[in-house]
């Protein structure tokens, strides 16, 4: 048997065409800031995609780049300065932020109506009391993966394995709200599989390649993969990938140094799972489409349109 892929490039560009055509229907345009500090190479990737996609659906992007060695005052100044600009609707600090950054003092100072990546205790709240709130994008876009494949959740029992507050823990709550069962598992969680093996609906975002494996997964349950992680180890290629899949994996850690995996083993969740998001090319698609939608619903917000 063999897994149905449920791909996000589809659904990820339907959300993008709904957002730019909302875009068109508002006439004016929503703006997005988007504050990065430092040069880690891969934030820099997501806020160039970020920043691209802003501009492509019509919208208007800012791009603020700090040194490494920015003080907390300096930025809690940005974040304010923005809050207070009319033709600024989201503000997305790109994190990791430095250790001498105080993540959560910068997050909260973000009004929480521009809170477009959804982190603000504000937002938390709403979203946890069931009222309209701009909710984390990676959960959202899960939400959306398995409403636009026709997945029911009502009833469902959703296992998520990770508690973070920027997936784990926000997909709880989301999936909750479609009125699914759900269970939270973390690394305290005694006997995993036997939890996990209960999922109509598997949620992984732990942060270890392939952690999930055949082992975890019920029969024909469906599997979403949140996790992006590098793999540059060619030993470990063939336990994770099909014979079908290794030689493009192998030729990816040749020339670029690694290859992305997710947090569950590919090859396993295909054999197991009666669909099954990929990485790359699933989840990850989702979360700059629902960045998109989010600056749109708090340009609305704000307006009161
Ligand atoms: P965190 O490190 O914040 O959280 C990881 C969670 O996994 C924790 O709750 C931890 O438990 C749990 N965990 C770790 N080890 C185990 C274990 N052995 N058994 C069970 N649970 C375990 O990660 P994030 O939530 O930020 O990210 C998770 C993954 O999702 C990463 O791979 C990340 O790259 C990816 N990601 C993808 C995004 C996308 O756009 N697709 C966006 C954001 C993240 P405990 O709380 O007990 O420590």
């Amino acid at each position: 048997m063999s897994a149905k892929i449920l791909s996000g490039k589809e659904i990820a560009q339907a959300i993008k065409d709904d957002v730019a055509a909302e875009v068109g229907k508002i006439g004016f345009r929503p703006g997005l800031a988007v504050v990065r500090v430092g040069e880690d190479p891969a934030s820099a990737v997501y806020v160039g995609s970020k920043v691209r996609t802003t501009e492509e659906l019509g919208m208007y992007s800012e791009h603020l780049h700090f040194a490494d060695d920015v003080t907390q005052q300096e930025l809690l100044g940005v974040v304010s300065s923005l809050n207070s600009r009319d033709d600024i609707d989201g503000i997305l600090v790109q994190l990791p932020l430095p250790k001498h950054i105080d993540e959560r003092e910068i997050l909260e100072a973000i009004l929480p109506e521009k809170d477009v990546d959804g982190f603000h205790p504000m937002n938390v709240g709403r979203l946890s009391q069931g009222q309209k709130a701009l909710v984390p994008c990676t959960p959202a876009g899960v939400i959306e993966i398995l409403k636009r494949s026709g997945i029911d959740i009502a009833g469902k029992h959703a296992v998520i394995v990770g508690r973070s507050n920027i997936v784990g823990k926000p997909m709880a709550m989301l999936l909750l709200q479609e009125n699914a069962t759900v269970t939270i598992c973390h690394s305290r969680t005694v006997d995993l599989p036997s939890i996990t093996r209960q999922a109509d609906i598997l949620v992984a975002a732990i942060g270890r390649a392939g952690f999930i494996r055949g082992e975890h997964i019920r029969e024909d349950a469906v599997v979403i993969d949140v996790g992006i992680n590098n793999v540059s180890d060619v030993s470990l290629a063939p336990e994770l990938f099909s014979e079908e899949d290794l030689p493009k994996r192998l030729a990816a850690i040749e020339k670029r140094g690694f290859t992305l995996v997710g947090d569950v083993n590919p090859k396993e969740a295909m054999e197991k799972a009666g669909a099954f998001t990929p990485v790359p090319g699933g989840v990850g698609l989702l979360t700059v489409a629902m960045l998109m939608k989010n600056t749109v619903e708090a340009a609305k917000m704000r307006r009161g349109i």
